[in-house]
């Protein structure tokens, strides 16, 4: 059976969400859209020719719109008000990051879903899809390194706007390590430090740049993971893992190596869109596929929003106080542990 999808907010990624459904994935469709403002709905309903009705918000889409299912792409504050709208009314949620802005506001969602009884939302953490990662999943749960004792990760980015804070590199950039680390090793954090380097003179008066953070996991893992996005050269994400036997390190992007001008060399990616491009068709097909076929959705849960959003509040706090800051979690409910 086709799942009805509604988009909540049509700008870069709810368009390419939308592009998605209907054109690459199987099982799904647009039918209803809106966006605060309506006339970016309609154009992208124009755009994609799409046989689809324009909602003034979520709530008339959610009564009106006969959808199955809902993806939330507007902006990450108005995020927790749709997502509570969307299991008030029994319908899934493909929610974008951030789930909600805040740790409570997660809880809260986290609350409402257990209520309804069963899983409907699944956060967009497409780095969970991304084959590199689970290739390296699939070699620490193998046990193929021994035991992981230290992660090596980079999040490099050719260069932000003005507009772009340094808060904003742990909320915005770090927030995809946040998720995928921990999955990565099956641990959580426990404590967090902030460092700054030497600052590049490409990064804006007000912007620290580049930033180190360090994570250490329950079982005493620790991740330091650099994030620097006035780099320049292009978009880079670097994983490498290391073990008691071995280390386990994220592929390169594939791209033709060159001879040319006396150079021997590979082009990199300038654009983050292009680098998981994949693994956001595979993440959205398995929103429709798991629902077919066990009434749930399987990937990132709300309970990894949260997780995602305690870990940035510490980090936050890191790069004020330069201390370690704890990462206090609440217990993990039993109805997210299993695997259902
Ligand atoms: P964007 O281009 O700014 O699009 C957001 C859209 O939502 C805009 O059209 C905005 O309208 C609209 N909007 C804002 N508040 C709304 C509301 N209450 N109801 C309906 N529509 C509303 O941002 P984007 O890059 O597409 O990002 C969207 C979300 O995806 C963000 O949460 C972002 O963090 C996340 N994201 C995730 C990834 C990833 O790698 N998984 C990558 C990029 C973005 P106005 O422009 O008029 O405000």
């Amino acid at each position: 059976m086709t799942m009805k999808f509604g988009v909540i907010g049509t700008g870069a990624l709810g368009v390419d969400h939308m592009r998605r459904i209907q054109q690459t994935l199987n099982g799904g469709e647009v039918v209803a859209v809106t966006d605060i403002n309506p006339e970016a709905a309609k154009q992208a309903v124009a755009n994609w020719g799409l046989d689809a009705q324009v909602f003034p918000d979520d709530r008339t889409l959610l009564a009106e719109g006969n959808v199955d299912a809902i993806v939330i792409t507007s902006w990450g504050p108005a995020h927790k008000a749709s997502v509570l709208a969307g299991i008030e009314a029994g319908k899934y949620v493909f929610c974008e990051k951030p789930l909600a802005t805040t740790a409570e506001d997660c809880l809260s969602i986290v609350e409402a879903e257990m209520k309804h009884g069963k899983r409907l939302v699944q956060v967009g953490f497409m780095r969970r899809y991304d084959s590199g990662y689970i290739k390296l999943k699939e070699a620490i749960e193998n046990k193929w390194i021994g035991e992981p004792l230290m992660i090596r990760a980079a999040h490099r980015n050719p260069e932000v706007g003005d507009s772009y804070l340094t808060n904003m590199a742990i909320t915005d950039t770090l927030i995809h390590e946040i998720d995928v680390l921990h999955w990565l090793v099956n641990d959580d954090y426990k404590a967090v430090q902030v460092v700054y380097p030497k600052k590049t003179k490409y990064a804006s008066g007000h912007l620290q740049d580049p930033q180190i953070i360090t994570l250490k996991t329950a079982s005493g893992i620790i991740i330091t993971a650099e994030v620097f996005v006035n780099c320049q050269y292009g978009y880079d994400i670097q994983c490498e893992v290391i073990g008691e036997e071995g280390i386990v390190a994220l592929p390169e992007v594939q791209s033709v190596t060159f001879r040319k001008d006396a150079k021997l060399g590979v082009n990199l990616l300038m654009d983050w869109k292009q680098r998981f491009i994949e693994a956001y068709d595979v993440e959205l097909q398995d929103f429709i596929d798991s629902i077919q076929k066990t009434g749930e959705p399987g990937g990132p849960t709300s309970w990894d929003g949260y997780i995602a959003a305690v870990t940035a509040d510490a980090c936050v706090k890191a790069q004020a106080s330069g201390e370690w800051e704890p990462v206090t979690l609440k217990e993990k409910p039993e109805f997210y542990r299993t695997n259902r």
